[in-house]
């Protein structure tokens, strides 16, 4: 079933490409290798669903769980509970085979390019593996494929290329050639884990509009994975924002970025630097304290031991539930109850 209802005549659950439920991502941590001493808790109970053609962003610290969740969405670790329904199908009750399956329809863009290209192949090499993997071995169609997916992502002409191995290409050319890899099999969602964090700065503008525009052009739903607000009203439809495993607020990008109501949220739209240069000394940064251990993670609100607004006698008690605040709007936060 549909997570909201639009007033854009969109059918949310026809569109619906993908729909998380109650996902866990649990990892035993074990005292010299044996006795297990506990769980890492990465991803601790998500529900969200993404349509078809949407960009959604998950923002959040380091350690807050991001990465794990694009990971379990990969296939490539193992859901503790819960559930991944993709284009109508269960994943996490999929065997080898029909996991093999599902990958294909994910294409993974990582954060660092050089470390995601095997530094010994060239680039058509490269592209081909994905091909070869998932079953062609027409030689010609391959070629094509390969060639369209270097003039996709503005690598032209395509042969400048084909030959070059990694370490002679700039990091933006890397990452494009890791977008590429990841559009070569046509999937139905690319997931982008800080995709220009480790770019220079001159080139990660390139970057996120060259993601952009493909994402428009082929209607893809896209999660892209960041730590970092600033990039994302520029880029995302909805926003979902993360804390120690949780969702704790998600909303339309807009709506989120103008009108958070989650301290935490507020508290990382704080820190982000002001462009007016009246401001430029003003001291901007999250709140104090780190992000918890995802070990014991507080009870309670799980951001209560760093938040200005906590309330005593409830928020270290008892976990608030998402209060609904407008269509698309929630947040989990006691101050968002209904009076
Ligand atoms: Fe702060 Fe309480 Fe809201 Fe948690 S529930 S964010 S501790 S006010």
């Amino acid at each position: 079933m549909s997570e909201f209802a639009t007033g854009d005549g969109v059918n949310t659950k026809d569109a619906t490409l993908l729909s998380v439920r109650q996902l866990r991502t649990w990892f035993e941590l074990r005292r010299w290798g044996l006795l297990k001493v506990g769980d890492v808790r990465a991803v601790d109970g998500l529900d969200f669903e993404m349509r078809r053609g949407e960009a959604v962003a998950f923002v959040g610290e380091s350690g807050c769980g991001k990465s794990s969740l694009a990971r379990t969405l990969l296939g490539l670790y193992r859901p503790t509970a819960g559930s991944i329904w993709i284009e109508g199908e269960d994943m996490a009750g999929f065997d080898r085979h029909q996991l093999h399956l599902y990958r294909r329809k994910i294409g993974y863009v990582q954060q660092d390019p050089y470390a995601a290209l095997p530094p010994f192949m060239q680039v058509r090499r490269i592209l081909r593996e994905p091909l070869i993997v998932h079953g062609n071995r027409d030689r010609e169609d391959q070629e094509r494929k390969i060639r369209a997916a270097l003039r996709e992502v503005r690598l032209e002409p395509p042969e400048t290329y084909l030959t070059k191995f990694p370490h002679m290409l700039s990091g933006g050319q890397q990452q494009r050639v890791v977008i590429a890899r990841a559009l070569i099999l046509k999937p139905a969602l690319i997931i982008a884990d800080e995709p220009v964090s480790m770019l220079d700065a001159s080139v990660r503008v390139e970057i996120l509009n060259l993601l952009r525009q493909i994402q428009q052009q082929r209607n893809l739903t896209l999660a892209f994975i960041t730590h970092d607000l600033s990039t994302v009203r520029y880029f995302a439809n909805r926003i979902m924002v993360m804390y120690a495993g949780q969702i704790v607020e998600r909303a339309p990008v807009d709506t989120l970025l103008d009108q958070p109501r989650h301290p935490y949220t507020q508290a990382l739209l704080e820190a982000l630097p002001d462009p007016d240069p009246d401001n430029a000394q003003k001291i901007r940064r999250l709140p104090k304290g780190e992000p918890p251990s995802l070990v014991s993670p507080p009870s309670g609100c799980r951001f209560h031991p760093r938040c200005p607004h906590a309330i005593k006698g409830l928020c270290e008690i008892k976990p608030p539930p998402e209060f609904p605040i407008a269509p698309e709007h929630g947040a989990a936060c006691w101050l968002n109850q209904p009076s």
